[in-house]
């Protein structure tokens, strides 16, 4: 349809312009989710414990309950190996936990954060299939702190507020039109994707080339560590929101290196010695930091570039990159995914992303990442993952627009969506490149004896299993 064609790419890519599925209201759809779940996962869950570490099998049998010795008859009881128990006494405490969310032991007379509870009902009241605590994986921009300054704001999810999540740190900014984040570097390389408005953004190079360019909505950057650079504020709109992601868990967005601060702390003969500042030039100087404050809108990019010496100047590599522009690098009925990395952002070595878009019912499917622990931002819907971690832990919880999970090195995860709208999400790496590990596909990879061995299903539902690494299956 030349209708559908003539819509600009960027237009197709954006997760402002969410497809609404006509489906069952979000409560409906939790409801059938959370009904199917039991039956869904048994033969995995069961699968899994009996891989347990036999050290872990002994308290499981000291628990083991009367009710389950009932139910086991003696002759099987006789042959059951450890493994076997374990499994038994792992699908009672199921058994008890789901009886009990139906019945008044879940009840809470006490008082109660309405508001957060509602916000995460997978936490309040957890899968039966939860067990154990694998820490913290979940945090919001909305509960940190937020600097506010003339010119914009900034707030910061590091590892003082997701202690476990020590290789990225998240930043997200406003800044007004024409408004800078001062000219600075830091220890930590930084990535950073537009999340509305536009920008301008330099960078210099050691040879003393810079780059100078223009971003918007859904492009990204990335600075390495110690590289001086800035971000303006542009029109039409006012200015630009942004999240900026470091590779460092202990990044604070107040501890970069600020030329003002610096200047301010450079004896007054030094400056004039260094760069031949006269006294009324000094006495102008900022004696304290600026790092957000307003300015006049700039010249054109052009003259900008011009400005500074046009092609001769030029940084020969590319610190931008229009992910708006990208075609998908997987698509499939359940939704798409964006992948940028080093092999299509070269300058971008040490942090790989995945542009996460799932369809209302769809979801993420089984998977993990062998050389990272995930660093998530959620840019607009509803989901809840559950991490797994051994031995035998696993813990669900809810994920709304502007919060941030956490999944630990190589540990197993799926995102599912669970609102009616598009589930959108960046999945983000202190790595290289971008790599995972599909369930479905290592099962599907395998003698079909193994897998029964494993798993206790016949040949026929074997096949049922997708066979590729889908990334988004269709709900
Ligand atoms: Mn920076
Ligand atoms: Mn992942």
């Amino acid at each position: 349809m030349p209708g559908l064609r003539s819509r600009p790419l960027a237009e197709e890519n954006s997760w402002i312009y969410l497809t609404t599925f006509k489906c069952q209201s979000e409560h409906d759809l939790k409801g059938n989710t959370r009904m199917n779940e039991p039956k869904e996962t048994k033969s995995t869950i069961e699968g899994d414990n009996r891989t347990s570490e036999p050290q872990e099998i002994k308290p499981s049998i000291e628990g083991l309950s009367r009710r389950t010795f009932l139910g086991v008859g003696s002759a099987s009881l006789a042959s059951a190996t450890l493994a076997s128990l374990a499994v038994a006494v792992n699908a009672q405490e199921r058994t008890d936990t789901e009886k009990a969310e139906q019945d008044h032991s879940a009840s809470n007379p006490g008082q109660e954060n309405k508001a957060l509870l509602d916000e995460n009902p997978n936490s309040n009241m957890p899968p039966p299939t939860d067990h154990g605590d694998i820490g913290p994986i979940w945090y919001s921009f909305d509960l940190a702190h937020k600097r506010v300054e003339e010119g914009g704001w900034t707030h910061q999810v590091t590892q003082r507020e997701l202690p476990p999540s020590k290789d990225l740190a998240g930043v997200n900014m406003r800044i007004t039109r024409g408004s800078f984040r001062e000219l600075h570097w830091h220890t930590a390389d930084e990535w950073a994707i537009m999340l509305n408005g536009n920008a301008r953004v330099t960078v210099l190079n050691p040879d003393g080339t810079i780059f100078i360019d223009d971003v918007s909505k859904g492009d990204l950057w990335f600075f390495p560590a110690g590289f001086p650079h800035s971000i303006q504020g542009l029109g039409p709109g006012d200015g630009c929101e942004f999240l900026l992601v470091f590779d460092e868990g202990t990044f604070s967005e107040d501890n970069t290196f600020l030329i003002s601060a610096w200047v301010a702390h450079t004896p007054p003969e030094i400056l004039t010695k260094n760069s031949n500042l006269d006294q009324s030039a000094i006495a102008k100087l900022p004696t304290d930091e600026l790092y957000i404050f307003p300015a006049d809108l700039p010249r054109s990019l052009a003259q900008d570039k011009a400005a500074v010496g046009g092609k001769r100047v030029e940084s020969p590599i590319q610190y931008t990159f229009k992910m708006s522009a990208m075609a998908p690098t997987k698509k499939t009925p359940g939704g798409e995914v964006r992948i940028v990395d080093s092999h299509n952002f070269p300058v971008s070595k040490s942090i790989a992303v995945g542009l996460v878009t799932i369809k209302p019912r769809g979801m993420r499917e089984l998977h993990w990442h062998p050389n990272a622990s995930e660093w998530q931002f959620y840019l607009a819907g509803k989901g809840r993952m559950t991490v797994f971690m051994p031995p035998g832990r696993a813990r669900t919880m809810d994920f709304n627009a502007n919060d941030v999970g956490y999944v630990p090195p190589v540990a197993g995860h799926y995102i599912e969506n669970t609102g009616g709208t598009d589930l959108v999400f960046l999945e983000m790496f202190k790595a290289d490149q971008y790599i995972d590990f599909s369930m479905n596909n290592w099962i599907r990879h395998l003698p079909p004896e193994m897998v029964i061995s494993h798993l206790n299903i016949d040949e026929a539902t074997i096949k049922k299993i997708p066979a590729e690494n889908q990334a988004v299956l269709p709900g």
